[in-house]
């Protein structure tokens, strides 16, 4: 079975669309199990039918037009129990419908299986067979795992489809991804892509088609030069046959190979990169075509040898980043290091297919105030440049080539919130309480790039996390103990007379640093956060000497412990800290200055901690509720697993829970409580968590304003009784509705949607 499977797989991996996909798919099924009919009904949500889409066995004239309702027929039935049905006598069934241009009569064996994707019913694969009998269990079996093979296919091509169709109804078609940064936008997309991936690379046209052919020439001159280097250095090395690989690189690039139809594509008015990419799809499809396994494999050769001519062209091995005005940033993966080094004045908003809310990415964006959305549906993100697009980073939603209508809605919606984050801004007050006049406390989690006096005008108490990971990965060796003391102290200064809490380094999980590699199968559960710097104290003592340095003309600090699981990773904490406070104490004693002991606390983000608590607490001086962690790990769920993006909420029951739970622990020891994980810039979370009974709750400068006024429209009482009311409730999407309600019963909506 497998060796079917996998003939059918290679196959439809070489199909151009949709449509070629769901013809193989029928051919190849009729001809490895050898029945008689193969039909593929794929499910169209607008109307609530399923639509033959493929078959082979049935009447061809039919396909895409025989539609049955959801609830009719086998199909139906298929659809609705979303398991396989299986009969041997299919008519004898109540659910069979008869369709006369179908002409299936006289088939009897019927076996359908759904096709399904994330939980949504795609489509019916089905087979069937004029003999009555039973399908072997091989058979089904075969069946199940090719639907469930196809249904990421069918999902990919259906959000391509969006991307292609010009005319549909754009007001309900749209692509999703995470909201990671509120905000909305209207402007054209702009794809930027890896120098060295052929794969990724947009197609755009070109008014100057001789400076292009010049770029390629170039290219291609550069890329046999570096191929006769490689030849030479490879001398003596390997054989003289094996070195012939270059000469044959040399020849395909050659005037008279890919270059000539590189150029001849050019002529068309394509851009280089788009037709190198058209060039290059073509050979690579024709290898992989091949019956030989030898020439198959060849296509891997023709791909490298196109990223290598790719990156001779883009000059750089990065990115094309240059953006005009009105630009949405598209990427496959944008990374905190991109958006660091991009004009972001021309940037409307950030797109990215991978990430998540709670990715450094994401926290970035967020501090710069830029809408974006990440972890988006899979498409072929290459396709979308050029395109005119709606982001709706409040609901995830991405609408390419909208109807003008919709346009004009959405540019209403950019201005009103132009109007309203002007009006928050102007309120600007560093008094920040609940309407009855309940001091909250406001900080800040700040990464590079932060404007530290608008978040003190905007009332900011101080720094409630730097992430101190940005320095080291700015660098391709451990910073020294000056180099790092002069970063933290810019930071202490900066908020003279407040708090800043500054986190030891957290690396691991999906934080690294280029010059200390951490390979690992399971890495957030691995080696991270305290775990790394308690095994390396040379590193750990370095960053303690640095900051405690760095404060003594503030004393303002804050040392905040990541990933604390146990008692005794807490106490030689407590150790090495000391250790390092005696040390530099003396030393500035010497200098007649004095150096207050700065206060000790941990990112609450192991649940194993939350039960040890009360131990914990008595050596410690604040606790900081980490969310983004604490969820993962209380919900078993990857923080930047897409498909897991629905569990991964911090509205989940359990999560609530827990975070009430400490809240009575730090009450108990009266130990300074804040929370600093994502969770606090949402003013819906934040009302939930005044609430519930925390007052200090640090977050991203750009969502000051927002928490603030929501906060502001409650009374306290009104707080805790929503708090107590969604603690009663079991599921998060009650949880949510309900605090949603209380916002928009406030008039509050603007701030957590589009519009005001
Ligand atoms: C957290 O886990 O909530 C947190 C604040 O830290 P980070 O997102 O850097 O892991
Ligand atoms: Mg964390």
């Amino acid at each position: 079975m497998f060796g079917k499977l996998s003939r059918i797989t290679q196959a439809i991996s070489l199909a151009e669309n949709q449509q070629q996909v769901l013809e193989l798919i029928v051919s190849k099924v009729c001809s490895e199990l050898e029945v008689e009919v193969c039909s593929v009904f794929l499910a169209d949500y607008d109307l609530n039918q399923f639509v033959l889409m493929a078959t082979q066995g049935l009447n061809p004239e039919i396909i895409g037009q025989l539609r049955v309702d959801f609830n009719e027929g086998l199909v139906g039935l298929v659809g609705q129990r979303e398991e396989p049905i299986h009969l041997p006598t299919a008519s004898l069934h109540p659910a069979f419908h008869y369709v006369e241009e179908a002409r299936e009569d006289g088939f009897s064996a019927y076996l359908g299986v759904p096709i399904i994707h994330q939980r949504k019913v795609l489509g019916v694969l089905s087979i069937q067979q004029k003999q009555a009998r039973q399908f072997e269990i091989d058979e089904e079996t075969f069946l199940i795992t090719l639907a469930a093979q196809i249904s990421s296919i069918l999902s990919n091509s259906e959000t391509d489809a969006i991307i292609d169709d010009e005319q549909r109804n754009q007001l309900v078609r749209c692509i999703n991804g995470l909201p990671v940064s509120s905000g909305v936008a209207v402007g054209v997309a702009k794809v930027i892509f890896p120098a060295h991936d052929i794969s990724s690379v947009p197609q755009r046209k070109t008014k100057n088609i001789s400076a292009e052919i010049k770029k390629l020439r170039n290219a291609v001159k550069r890329t046999h030069i570096q191929l006769e280097k490689m030849s030479n250095r490879m001398k003596g090395l390997i054989s003289d046959q094996e070195r012939s690989l270059f000469q044959a690189y040399q020849q395909i690039l050659g005037s008279e190979g890919i270059e000539k139809e590189v150029e001849e594509q050019i002529n068309q008015g394509f851009w280089a990169p788009s037709a190198l990419q058209t060039v290059i799809s073509r050979h690579i499809r024709a290898f992989q075509s091949m019956d030989d396994p030898y020439l198959r494999e060849r296509a891997q050769d023709i791909e490298d040898l196109a990223n290598r001519v790719l990156a001779n062209m883009m000059k750089k091995d990065t990115l094309e980043i240059e953006a005009e005005k009105g630009t949405i940033l598209i990427a496959e993966a944008i990374s905190a290091s991109m958006l660091a080094e991009l004009p972001l004045k021309n940037i409307l908003a950030v797109i990215s297919l991978t990430g998540s809310s709670t990715s450094h990415a994401a926290i970035l964006a967020k501090a710069l105030g830029i809408p974006a959305i990440m972890g988006l549906d899979p498409c072929q993100i290459s396709r979308l440049d050029g395109k005119t697009m709606i982001v709706d980073a409040y609901n995830g939603q991405l609408f390419v080539s909208p109807d003008p209508t919709l346009i004009k809605q959405y540019e209403i919606l950019v201005s009103e919130e132009k109007r309203f984050s002007e009006e928050l801004e102007k309120e600007q007050s560093p008094i920040s309480m609940t309407e009855d006049g309940t001091p909250i406390s406001l900080f800040m989690n700040i990464s590079s790039g932060d404007d530290f006096k608008k978040a003190r005008k905007l009332g900011a108490q101080g720094i409630g996390l730097y992430r101190t990971e940005i320095p080291f990965m700015q660098q391709n060796r451990f910073p020294s103990e000056d180099e790092q003391a002069e970063i933290y102290k810019e930071i202490m200064d900066g908020f003279n007379g407040m708090p800043v809490t500054i986190r030891t380094l957290d690396i691991g999980g999906d934080k690294h640093l280029s010059y200390f590699k951490i390979e690992e199968d399971n890495p957030f559960l691995g080696w991270r956060g305290i775990r790394v710097t308690l095994d390396h104290p040379e590193i750990f003592l370095v960053q303690i000497r640095a900051l405690l340095k760095a404060s003594a003309s503030s004393n303002n600090l804050r040392i905040a412990l990541p990933m604390v699981a146990t008692l005794e990773e807490l106490e030689e904490c407590n150790r090495l800290v000391n250790q390092a406070f005696a040390e530099i104490q003396e030393e500035l004693r010497e200098k007649n200055i004095e150096l207050k002991r700065p206060e000790i606390g941990i990112i609450l983000e192991v649940p194993s901690a939350v039960f040890s608590l009360s131990s914990f607490v008595k050596r410690l001086d604040f606790v900081s509720v980490g969310t983004n962690d604490l969820i993962q790990y209380l919900m078993a769920v990857d923080r930047n697993n897409l498909r897991m993006k629905n569990l991964y909420s911090h509205f989940q029951p359990a999560v609530l829970k827990i975070l009430k739970q400490i809240i009575q622990e730090c009450e108990k020891a009266s130990v300074s409580l804040q929370i600093c994980g994502e969770m606090a810039s949402d003013p819906l979370a934040a009302i939930l968590l005044i609430g519930l009974g925390y007052r200090e709750l640090s977050m991203s400068v750009s969502s000051l304003s927002k928490v603030k006024r929501a906060f502001s429209y409650f009374t306290l009482a009104e707080m805790q009784q929503i708090a107590e009311k969604v603690m009663l409730l079991e599921t998060e999407a009650k949880i949510k509705s309900e605090l949603l309600k209380a916002m928009d019963k406030q008039g509050l909506s603007g701030l957590i949607r589009a519009g005001n």
